[in-house]
This record gives C-alpha cells, sequence and structure tokens, in this order.
C-alpha cells in the first residue's frame, strides 16, 4: 500500500472501537506504527495490547492500577488518571489521534489534539454533541481535520466525495431501528436490561448499546452530522432501516441520491478513518445483496422515542442544551444499567434536567465543564 506509516495515538484503546482499531493497525503493520494507548480501568487488556503494539507511551485512568502497568512494560512510559489521558492527547508527535473513549469524558481529549496540530478520528460523537461549536471554531484555526467514524457519518462523507456543497439537499441517516423497533410502546414500562442490551445488528460497547435502544443515539448522530457536514437541522432526516447496510444516504438538488452501503462491522469506518483518502482491503467477509435479500425503509416514530424529540429540541435551540442532553443521557443510561431506574426513565429524566438547567447562550469551555458537573449531580440525585 502506497500510503507511508502513518503514526497513531489510540485513547480508549480497551474498548469495542478500541480493538477493533488494533485489528486493523495489526492487518497493516507497514502502514501504521502506534505511539500511545490509553485505557480507563482494563489494565490486564492495556498490557497485553502494549507489549503487541509496543507504543512510547501508555495511560491508565485508574491511578490504583497505576503500579501493575508500571512494573509490567519496562521501557514504556506510564502515565496515569485523567491528566494522564488528557497529557497524552496533547502530544504532537502522531499524525492521528483515534478517539475511542465513551462519553463526555472524550470531549477533552479530542480538543487538546486539535489545539495540538493532530487530526482526530472521531468515534467519540459526544465530543461533537457538547462541544461541536468551539471545536469547529478550533479545526479552522489549527487547520486539523476529522475523520468521522462512525458509520452513518463516514458513509456521507464517502458520499460526498466530488460533490459540491450547495448541489446538497438533505443527509439521510439510517438507523436499525434498535431491539424495540416493533415493541408497542405500552411494553417499555417492563424493558430488562438484558432485552436493551440485545442489538440485532451491531455489536458495541454498553453505553452506546442502550442509545440505539431509546434511539438517542440517533438523536446524537443528528448533533454530530450538523457539525461535521454543515447542514441546517431541517435537512438532517433520520430513516429506520432494519438490516443496517445501508449506512446513510445523500440527496441531491435534482434528486439523485447516493449511498454507502457495507456489512455492519466497524472495523469499515475505522480503517478508511485510518487510510484516507485509500481504500485499504479488507479483512472481513464480502457484501452478499443477494444473500440478504431485502432491504427495507420506514419512518421512524417519534411517539414512541421521545429522545429523538429531545436530540432535535437541543439541536434546534442549541446553547447549553445539547451538553445537558448529553451528560443527563449518559448519567441515566449506567442508572439504569446499574438496575436503579426503568428505561421509560432514562428520556424523563433527561427532559427534567433540559428543563431544570440554567441555560447559557454561548457556553465555553469552562461553562461546558460546570454544567457536565452539574447534570451529573442533578441525575444522580433524581
Ligand atoms: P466501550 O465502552 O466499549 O469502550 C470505551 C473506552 O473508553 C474504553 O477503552 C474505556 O477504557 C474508555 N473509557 C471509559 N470511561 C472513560 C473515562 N471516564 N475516561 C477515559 N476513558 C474512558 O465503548 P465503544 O462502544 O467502543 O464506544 C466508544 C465511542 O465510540 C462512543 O462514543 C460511541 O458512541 C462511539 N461509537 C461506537 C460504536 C461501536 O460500534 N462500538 C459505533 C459508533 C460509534
Ligand atoms: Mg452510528
Amino acid at each position: 500500500m502506497n500510503m507511508g506509516t502513518k503514526y497513531l495515538s489510540i485513547l480508549g484503546a480497551s474498548g469495542s472501537i478500541g480493538v477493533n482499531a488494533l485489528s486493523v493497525v495489526r492487518d497493516f503493520p507497514d502502514n501504521f506504527r502506534v505511539r500511545y494507548l490509553s485505557a480507563h480501568s482494563q489494565a490486564d487488556l492495556l498490557i497485553a495490547q502494549a507489549k503487541e503494539f509496543l507504543p512510547d507511551a501508555v495511560a491508565i485512568g485508574d491511578e490504583t492500577k497505576y503500579r501493575a502497568v508500571k512494573e509490567a512494560l519496562p521501557g514504556i512510559e506510564v502515565l496515569s488518571g485523567r491528566s494522564g489521558l488528557l497529557e497524552l492527547a496533547s502530544r504532537n508527535n502522531v499524525d492521528i489521534m483515534l478517539n475511542a473513549i465513551v462519553g463526555s469524558a472524550g470531549m477533552e481529549p479530542t480538543i487538546n489534539s486539535i489545539k495540538a496540530g493532530v487530526n482526530v478520528a472521531l468515534s467519540n460523537k459526544e465530543s461533537l454533541v457538547m462541544a461541536g461549536g468551539l471545536i469547529k471554531g478550533l479545526l479552522a484555526s489549527e487547520g486539523v481535520d476529522l475523520y468521522p467514524v462512525d458509520s452513518e457519518h463516514s458513509a456521507i462523507w464517502q458520499c460526498l466525495s466530488g460533490e459540491v456543497p450547495t448541489d446538497v439537499k438533505r443527509l439521510i441517516i439510517t438507523g436499525s431501528g434498535g431491539p424495540f423497533r416493533t415493541t408497542p410502546r405500552g411494553d417499555f414500562k417492563n424493558v430488562t436490561v438484558a432485552q436493551a442490551l440485545n442489538h440485532p445488528n451491531w455489536s458495541m460497547g454498553r453505553k452506546i448499546t442502550i442509545d440505539s435502544a431509546t434511539l438517542m443515539n440517533k438523536g446524537l448522530e443528528v448533533i454530530e452530522a450538523y457539525w461535521l457536514f454543515d447542514l441546517p437541522v431541517e435537512k438532517i432526516n433520520i430513516v429506520i432501516h432494519p438490516q443496517s447496510i445501508v449506512h446513510s444516504m445523500v440527496e441531491f438538488v435534482d434528486g439523485s441520491v447516493k449511498a454507502q452501503l457495507g456489512l455492519p462491522d466497524m472495523k469499515i469506518p475505522i480503517q478508511y478513518a485510518l487510510t484516507y483518502p485509500n481504500h485499504f482491503p479488507q479483512s472481513w467477509e464480502q457484501l452478499d445483496l443477494a444473500e440478504i435479500g431485502t432491504l427495507s425503509f420506514e419512518k421512524p416514530d417519534y411517539e414512541k422515542f421521545t429522545c429523538l424529540n429531545l436530540a432535535f429540541e437541543a439541536l434546534k435551540t442549541g446553547g447549553s442544551l445539547p451538553v445537558v442532553l448529553n451528560v443527563a443521557n449518559e448519567q441515566a443510561v449506567y442508572r439504569f444499567l446499574n438496575g436503579e431506574i426503568g428505561f421509560t426513565q432514562i428520556p424523563e429524566l433527561i427532559d427534567q434536567a433540559m428543563n431544570k438547567h440554567d441555560f447559557l447562550e454561548h457556553p465555553d469551555l469552562d461553562d461546558i465543564l460546570a454544567l457536565e458537573v452539574w447534570t451529573k449531580s442533578f441525575i444522580k440525585r433524581s
């Protein structure tokens, strides 16, 4: 492959996206060299990854595991805690930082890498939901590129390649509809954690799997698309596509629609973000459309999946609302996973937090961090 060697930082390496990214790196040893890795609490996995990929430095979030990681990795620099992660994210001797951290914890690492002049392959959509305006400004001032990793946004990015931006009529973001697409709303109050974690098509981390069951994931993705592709909210639509083969579409002013298709395997958009503008050969099974047979599409049910309305409201109003939406959702999802609240309480708590917080029209980074603290504590005590 004629790409040369790209130096990578993979933050959130121990998660679903991180592990898939390292599998892509493993397939192309001449094209990638891993400089930095981070994990929050899975020290054993981080150690194993570091022994295989020999980074210059690693960061372990959980400070009580610092000593074990340090002893296991002689010759490798080991950082720890939040400050260790933020420091790794600020280093400028990599070509791409892949942000595979889950949740609001990923926002500052995105900002630090952009400030360091490093291109970001962004899986952490929460960064853009919370600080889209700020990040856009920094990308422009630092001359840094953002490569989408989320499959829908990778699809749109590919569909827009070579096109004139003003020719775009709308983006059509597809979503599987999740495990409760055909479940009557009346049954939502009885939904168990195990049922909500049982996604029909994608294998992912726990937080995004619950977001896919409430459809908040689609809402967050609409906000992510708004910042990535510079289109007004009216031009961003959602269509439900249960087979998860069409990853999203772009419609142009002449009615022509471009779509990107592929198997639901995150290695495809991860690899593209890392090899862009090249497509490298696949190490996964072939898409066989005749085998799949049917691709179907339907309208999303906004009455049933009220998280979608909350996300659109947050995007339309802007200001501090998307910050509160994102953090409240994350905390409510963790409470649901812990068995502390029911499935239908997730949107209820988010709605309450959005209504109760002190609205800010133009939050700066300090405001966003303060809103994060307020929202976490609001959801914890609600
Ligand atoms: P995951 O839970 O499997 O992994 C999360 C990673 O973040 C782990 O490495 C963990 O150590 C790290 N982490 C967790 N809490 C942290 C904290 N407080 N500080 C620093 N690091 C922390 O999650 P995932 O499914 O891999 O998702 C990662 C991101 O990618 C999310 O933003 C998700 O929305 C997005 N995404 C995931 C998929 C997917 O298929 N998994 C698809 C599209 C987008
Ligand atoms: Mg997605």
